[in-house]
């Protein structure tokens, strides 16, 4: 088949969160299955500054097609710098681009004058809702042309939360008639939503985790668009995000201190004491490092583990956090590695090589979300002998199973409310298990042992796709 996928953000080119990684390796794993697929995003500044220089490939009316080939995947790039040539994604961490309506219609609509010259394209992949009017814009204006025929759509919603809501006057900008502001189109609650478009106008839709996918059809988690999802629950399909194993493996990775493997964990010590170096915590043996990497925001449960530091150090535990987002939370942590100064490290912004050492350095890493469509940062983990501590949430939920010492079964420690009380009663019992040893090498093991490769996840899409047709 001949794949296309539509993303605003791609690995190594752009990326804030989860959605980069996706779009970095699940084209490539369906490529090594035999497909041709190609991906396309936007021309950010991060592009450039990344050391990446794509060639110029068409001249479009209002924008230039730029090409790259990854491996075996054709990354194209919607170049237009007044709209993309800026030092962020979507914002600062003061709020959204005022004109993200503007420029992410764009980019939907640039994509859709690409693709006679991607030739061939039998299925249109698009993700989240910076490309989820895609789908709309075909079935409203292209349907009949010869090159979008037979393109059938697949919309992956990667986080209900960001649904891309704007006012009443971007129907306007995006061309689109005013008949489909109603409530069984594109209206919620006298706003565009762009997220509704790619849910009911594309061919299937799919989220990130089978628990995830069972979660938003009900009103905690469904962001106000559980009922519109029940109206397509049967072409609704969960598929776990896997794990690129040739960035994220603590045996080869080129950005961490020591490299180490189930055969010999002994690197792993070199890199606690590389990281806690770096953050300006006391290196302790016998005290695990917690670690976290973070979207500094609301989902991500940021506030429990604030009102929670003290008694985590009462513990005798160590903290060490990465993140970058909402400016409330930046002053939060900076302030808590003042107070704590020596038991708890901060780094305040985007930082990939720091992402890496803390999932080597680390002993155990927290994720206490309050919803996680996947996560990837606890599969990370797994495979870097740091255990992670979860809220039994979506993919959260399926992904770890907790720790039972009595029969060494487990590969991590969950809870289930989003609490103070049941974090650090998931994180007790995670220390309690670090003491004894012969307890934690079997975690360490079982751990090691998971495989969460693209491999399976790629041929549920595989299937997905060819029933399409
Ligand atoms: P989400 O997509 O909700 O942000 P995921 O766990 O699915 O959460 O993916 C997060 C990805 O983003 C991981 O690869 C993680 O390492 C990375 N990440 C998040 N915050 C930062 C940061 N401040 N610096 C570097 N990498 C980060």
């Amino acid at each position: 088949m001949n794949i296309l996928f539509v993303s605003s953000e791609v690995f190594p080119f752009a990326k804030t969160g989860g959605l980069a990684d996706v779009l970095g390796a699940l084209p490539e794993a369906l490529a090594k299955r035999g497909h041709t697929c190609s991906v396309i995003l936007p021309f950010y500044k991060s592009v450039k500054k990344g050391g990446f220089s794509p060639e110029h490939f068409k001249s479009e009316k209002d924008f230039e097609l730029y090409l790259l080939k990854k491996g075996n995947v054709n990354v194209y790039f919607v170049k237009k710098d007044e709209y993309y040539d800026r030092d962020q994604l979507y914002g600062t961490p003061q709020g959204d681009y005022p004109d993200n309506a503007s420029r992410f219609g764009f980019f939907a609509k640039a994509v859709i004058s690409a693709i006679p010259h991607i030739t061939g394209v039998d299925i249109l992949h698009c993700n989240d809702w910076q490309s989820a009017l895609i789908p709309l814009y075909i079935k409203l204006f292209h349907k009949e042309k010869p090159e979008f025929r037979n393109i059938k759509t697949v919309f992956t919603i990667h986080n209900m939360a960001y649904q891309g809501l704007f006012g009443r006057e971007a129907m306007d900008i995006l061309g689109l008639p005013g008949e489909l502001f109603i409530p069984d189109s594109l209206e919620f609650y006298g706003k565009i939503n762009f997220m509704k478009a790619g849910i009911i106008y594309s061919d299937a839709v799919t989220t990130v985790s089978e628990g995830y996918s069972r979660e938003i059809l009900t009103p905690e988690f469904g962001c106000g668009l559980d009922g519109l999802l029940k109206t397509r629950e049967k072409d609704l399909h969960g598929i776990v995000n896997g794990v690129d194993y040739s960035i994220w493996d603590p045996a080869i990775d080129k950005l961490i201190k020591a490299n180490y493997d189930k055969k010999d964990l002994s690197g792993k010590v070199e890199c606690k004491k590389d990281l806690t170096g770096q953050l300006g915590i006391k290196y302790d043996k016998i005290r695990p490092l917690i670690g976290m990497v973070t979207r500094l925001a609301e989902q991500k449960g940021l506030d429990i583990v604030a009102q929670s530091m003290g008694n985590l150090l009462k513990m005798g535990v160590d903290f060490a956090l990465l993140g970058s987002g909402d400016e409330k939370y930046n002053n939060i942590f900076k302030n808590l590695s003042v107070k704590h100064k020596g038991h708890v490290g901060v780094y305040i912004g985007f930082n990939n090589a720091l992402a890496h050492k803390i999932e080597a350095g680390a002993d155990m890493f927290l994720m206490p979300s309050r919803y996680e469509p996947c996560g990837l940062n606890q599969l990370y983990s797994l495979k870097y002998a740091t255990i992670p501590i979860v809220r039994a949430v979506g993919g959260l939920d399926d992904t770890v199973e907790n720790f039972d010492p009595s029969v060494n079964k487990g590969n991590g420690f969950k809870f289930k409310e989003a609490s103070s009380k049941e974090m650090l009663g998931a994180v007790k019992s995670a220390v309690a298990v670090f003491k004894d040893r012969k307890s934690w090498d079997a975690l360490l093991r079982n751990s090691l042992a998971c495989d969460y490769s693209w491999d399976s996840s790629a041929g549920k899409y595989e299937k997905l796709y060819a029933d399409l047709q």
